[in-house]
């Protein structure tokens, strides 16, 4: 049975750092559904339209339309080895699909690292962020600076501030985690799933601590 690993967290606890480096440890594919719907979003798609009007806002983007998209993700033949997903579920409904899709395939959801931060360290790092065009890796202009302003040191490519990081929608997007997404942590925790991490430890502390648990 392949490994699926569920990233849990508020906005800016740092799934998609760890997922940068657990996908490389573990071999692993990263599947963000944030990711998926800037992909859209860039390429114009039907899906990015209706995405980008809800994720503009910090809302989230309706359930069916999230979990068609993943379902077909982790269906592709580069995640047979094994799937680490940052991002999603993000909701009760998406978490039972999560389940039922996982099982039509034989799978199920191995382990499910929680990564909590308190409020105000989430919006001074997403207040803070820069995104690598190419690939989406996360710096931060004072924590993480590039060695060279604007551009990644992996690859080259432009850093961005993501139009949701801004100051007003960091906050209503801590709110929707908070109200949609937070119930989840008992969910997977009545499952025996649950690693709970303290998110403000230096990420390789925190990733060491979820390689522990994952072998
Ligand atoms: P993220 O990159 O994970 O912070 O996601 C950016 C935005 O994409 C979110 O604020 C939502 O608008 C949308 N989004 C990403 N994942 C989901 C999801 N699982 N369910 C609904 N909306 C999502």
């Amino acid at each position: 049975m392949r490994k699926i690993i569920v990233l849990l967290g508020p906005p800016g606890a740092g799934k998609g750092t760890q997922a940068e480096i657990l996908r490389d440890q573990l071999k692993l594919t990263h599947v963000s559904s944030g990711d998926l719907f800037r992909e859209n979003v860039g390429k114009q798609t039907e899906l990015g339209k209706l995405a980008k009007s809800y994720m503009d806002r910090g809302e989230l983007v309706p359930d069916d339309v999230t979990i068609a998209m993943v379902k077909d993700r982790i269906s592709r033949p580069d995640c047979d080895n094994g799937v680490l997903l940052d991002g999603f579920p993000r909701t009760a409904a998406q978490a039972d699909a999560l389940c039922a899709m996982l099982e039509d395939l034989g799978d199920k959801v191995s382990v499910v690292p929680y990564i909590s931060a308190p409020a105000e360290v989430l919006i001074e790092r997403l207040s803070g962020r820069w995104t690598c065009r190419a690939a989406g890796h996360i710096y931060h202009i004072k924590n993480k600076p590039p060695r060279v302003p604007g551009i990644c040191d992996e690859d080259g490519s432009e850093l961005y501030q993501r139009d949701d990081d801004k100051a007003e929608t960091v906050a209503n997007r801590i709110r929707v985690y908070l109200d949609k997404t937070a119930p989840l942590i008992d969910y997977y925790k009545q499952r025996g799933l649950l690693i709970e991490l303290d998110g403000t430890l230096p990420p390789e502390t925190v990733s060491q601590q979820i390689m522990t648990k994952v072998e």
